[in-house]
């Protein structure tokens, strides 16, 4: 018998849930999408969008996914046979380290593991080495998705200054931003990316790059460019308003338009401390688990774990069993093991990974959280008790 017909929950780390509201935005007619109502709302968001990078300076927007914003970040800053240094700790820095090579640019990788952040005095090294300043770019992931990972910011920031190199940090903030705390402009990032489909609540198919003047600067003889691709007239008004490069992609806008109303109704620094708060609950739930069991979290020090999801990892290989189980027998599909360990490998099946992204609440996380116990149950995973107590206790505390 199955406990899993009526609403289910995507509890995977992108695409998030979608909010009602965003959802009923995109229910509408195509607008005119060479003047009117449309274009004002454009502007409008592009505001909004700086406002939750924490920037001042630019933004691009493109039809496209995670990936067609890294595309995008090294088509406006790398030439043909620039070096850049990718700083890896998961997945996503080889995945933006890969696109980088295939597009003629030469990449060196520093891997910081899958269990740790990146140290920035070995970046700082990494710099310090590079006499004649021939990396271009620096390449951090803030949150890797498929660790859990979380790098510090604008220690890499210091690390890049304290070597006296002149590269510009280029930031994937794809899992992270509207999640967690990021301040572009404070932290002295060059170049962030992101897309629609994680914290920011909306259908996947929008890529954003924001950049600074600096960034610009380097833009400027970048000969990767091409005329899709270039952010210079995607921040011109009027360019923007009659071309979007194109058709515009009207109903991610009107979809996107809602979820950044969303986002600025509830703030953003109350988002981030919800965040905090129901990973901290994840975090208490799975401490209990593995008191007497064999499931752990992927990130040892809570100072390093991300807010927006939680990999976790377990001795037998039956999370995949686990995720069958929440799936079909209770409406609660988890995230894959991703990188962790090569896929059709035994050990791939003994990672899995909650995506609390977005547009989730207390509820949504204790019935995760009580799914997966039901699970564990169900299919005679060994696991400490007391585990909703504790995810419970730690939302009363909120
Ligand atoms: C999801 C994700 C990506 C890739 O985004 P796509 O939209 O799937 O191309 C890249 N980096 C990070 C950190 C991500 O979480």
């Amino acid at each position: 018998m199955s406990l899993g017909f009526g609403r289910t929950y995507l509890a995977i780390p992108g695409p998030s849930v979608m909010p009602d509201r965003v959802l009923n935005a995109m229910h509408r007619a195509a607008p005119n999408i060479y003047g009117g109502p449309l274009h004002d709302l454009v502007e409008v968001m592009r505001t909004q969008l700086r406002t939750v990078a924490g920037t001042r300076h630019h933004v691009a927007i493109y039809i496209g996914n995670g990936h067609a914003a890294w595309e995008a970040a090294n088509a406006n800053v790398f030439s043909r046979g620039d070096r850049a240094l990718s700083l890896v700790t998961g997945q996503f820095g080889l995945g933006w380290a890969e696109a980088a090579r295939q597009m003629g640019v030469a990449v060196d990788e520093l891997d910081f593991g899958r269990r740790t952040p990146v140290d920035a005095a070995r970046v700082s090294e990494a710099l310090a080495a590079d006499r004649d300043h021939t990396i271009r770019a620096v390449l951090l992931t803030h949150v890797d998705t498929a660790t859990s990972v979380r790098s510090d910011v604008a220690a890499v920031r210091a690390a890049i200054d304290a070597a006296g190199h002149p590269a510009l940090l280029m930031v994937d903030c794809i899992a992270s931003l509207g999640c967690e705390e990021f301040r572009m402009d404070d932290w002295g990032v060059d170049v962030m990316v992101a897309a629609s489909q994680k914290g920011l609540m909306t259908p996947p198919g929008l890529g954003f790059v924001w950049f600074n003047d600096r960034a610009r600067e380097a833009c400027a003889r970048a000969d990767l460019r091409t005329p899709y691709w270039d952010w210079g007239p995607r921040t011109e008004t009027e360019f923007f308003h009659q071309y979007f490069g194109g058709t515009a992609p009207t109903h991610h806008l009107y979809a996107l338009a809602e979820a950044l109303r969303m986002i600025e109704e509830e703030g953003l620094e109350a988002i981030w401390t919800r965040h905090a708060r129901l990973a901290r609950a994840v975090w208490a739930a799975v401490e209990c688990w593995g008191a007497e069991g064999a499931i752990e979290l992927n990130i040892p020090d809570a100072a390093h774990r991300a807010h927006a999801v939680t990999a976790l990892r377990m001795q037998s290989p039956n999370g995949t069993a686990l995720r069958d189980w929440t799936e079909t027998r209770a409406g609660v599909t988890l995230g894959i093991g991703l990188g962790m360990a090569p896929m059709g490998d035994p050990a791939w099946h003994g990672f899995f990974r909650i995506g609390h992204m977005g547009h989730v609440n207390a509820h949504m996380m204790m019935g995760v959280l009580g799914v997966i116990e039901a699970g564990l149950i169900a299919l005679r995973i060994p696991h400490g008790e007391g585990a909703l107590s504790a995810a419970a206790r730690v939302i009363a505390e909120a």
